[in-house]
């Protein structure tokens, strides 16, 4: 069977070599670039958080229910031992995350680029997909360039419209739309959140904390404040709430997050009676960044200067609570530009959750991003791409 795949990123190659596994199949790989894996590349912060220890489906705030299947039929074991099997060591971190043990994404892109070449796909870069059409005996694609393909089976791996600099583009959604797919309304997701007033005197600070949306979910992680806003993988996990939100939310971070609001009180009472000259200023040096505890401490309007052996026991339990709930209100999330996945895609009911075949047009298949599919910050995009593009190279004729 002739298959064309449009898309060269993560589920487009691992769709690919999927397919390969039945040597009947001729494949052919269009990607737009001028490589494969670009946006791979550039993943973890260079070092490809390729999946996670615990896929939990609560891990997918979109499409989880939709997912499960295909992350089921090709699993997190499944893409380690698939990875091991092209030759890829992998670690996994004390938070679960895995990467390639070389520390580097290139060594994911460069193993499956070898696959690829290895089980004769034959691969088309600079080709950007323009056109898609259902014919009589299966399917057409036209490139910018005027190139034509012809196939019998059709994947659209394009990806979504997060982190345009990689390679991220609307060109997915149309092409599906070609064949009477809908689209949802698209939100960057996994991305900085701004906020009002901005912590411009944290500029570079990080912290460990557990962000909550009141009302709306809750993170841990690192947070990293920005001179616009927060950012890191605790800001990250929550900025899909921001960004869907149609007004300002209320972000509560606690930077105590192992310890109670009684223990804290507890703590800073004994500072003060240990060190009573001391400067309330420096009440909570030792506990946290320094810059840090000062804005928290004017949050909770203690004077500087004072000494610790005048501040009352209100003003204590203030400080306590502010370690707890410090607030910051968030007016939005940076662009798509800046983005790590898109919230939103094309609409799963409009597939198969098993093949990952439409049911508007048989023999055309979908996976990965382009699909209304997205998941945390930690490798669980990545995983399902691995897994939706494992699946959709079966063609249907899995089992
Ligand atoms: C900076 C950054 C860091 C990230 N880090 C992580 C991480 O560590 N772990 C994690 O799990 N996820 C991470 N992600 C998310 C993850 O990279 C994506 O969810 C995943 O790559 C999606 O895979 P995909 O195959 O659907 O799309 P992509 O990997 O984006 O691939 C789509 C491909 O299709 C090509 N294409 C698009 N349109 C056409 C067309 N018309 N014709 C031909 N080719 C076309 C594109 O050029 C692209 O190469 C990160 C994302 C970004 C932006």
């Amino acid at each position: 069977m002739k298959i064309l795949i449009i898309g060269g990123g993560a589920s487009g190659m691992m769709a690919a070599l999927s397919a390969a596994e039945n040597p009947e199949n001729r494949i052919t790989l269009l990607e737009r670039q001028n490589r494969v894996g670009r946006k791979l590349l550039a993943t973890g912060n260079g070092r490809c958080n390729l999946t996670n220890a615990d896929i939990a489906l609560s891990r997918y705030p979109g499409g989880g229910s939709f997912a499960s299947n295909a992350l089921r039929r090709f699993s997190k074991d499944d893409t380690l031992a698939f990875f091991a099997s092209l030759g890829l060591y992998t670690v996994t971190d004390d938070t679960g995350r895995c990467y390639p043990l070389s520390d580097q994404a290139n060594s994911v892109v460069d193993v499956l680029r070898f696959s690829l070449e290895q089980a004769g796909v034959a691969i088309v870069t600079s080709c950007d997909v323009i056109e898609a059409k259902k014919t009589k005996n299966g399917f057409t694609v036209t490139a910018a360039d005027g190139q034509t393909f012809t196939a019998d089976r059709l994947i659209v791996t394009a990806g979504g419209c997060a982190g345009k600099g990689l390679g991220g583009t609307k060109s997915g959604y149309r092409l599906l739309e070609q064949f009477g797919h809908h689209v949802t309304a698209l939100h960057p997701s996994l991305v900085q959140i701004k906020t009002d007033p901005a912590p411009k005197s944290l500029k570079g600070v990080r912290a460990d904390a557990k962000i909550t949306v009141k009302g709306a979910g809750e993170s841990a992680g690192e947070v990293q404040f920005t001179d616009f806003g927060i950012s890191g993988p605790a800001a990250f996990d929550v900025s899909r709430t921001v960004s869907l939100s149609e007004s300002d939310a209320t972000l509560l971070l606690d930077f105590m997050r192992d310890y109670s609001e009684e223990t804290l009180l507890a703590r800073l009472q004994d500072r003060a009676a240990r060190f009573p000259r001391l400067p309330a200023e420096q009440l909570l040096i030792g506990m946290l960044n320094t810059r840090l505890g000062q804005v928290l401490l004017k949050h909770a309007e203690i004077p500087r200067e004072a000494p610790l052996s005048d501040l009352t026991e209100q003003q204590l339990k203030t400080v306590a609570h502010t370690l707890k709930y410090y607030p910051m209100t968030a007016v939005g999330v940076l662009g798509m530009d800046h983005a790590q996945v898109t919230a939103g895609g094309v609409y799963t009911d409009e597939f198969r959750a098993d093949t990952l075949e439409s049911r508007i047009v048989p023999g055309l298949f979908a996976a990965g991003e382009v699909l209304d599919v997205d998941g945390d910050c930690g490798g669980f995009n990545l995983q399902w791409a691995w897994s939706s593009g494992y699946v959709s190279g079966k063609l249907g004729a899995f089992e």
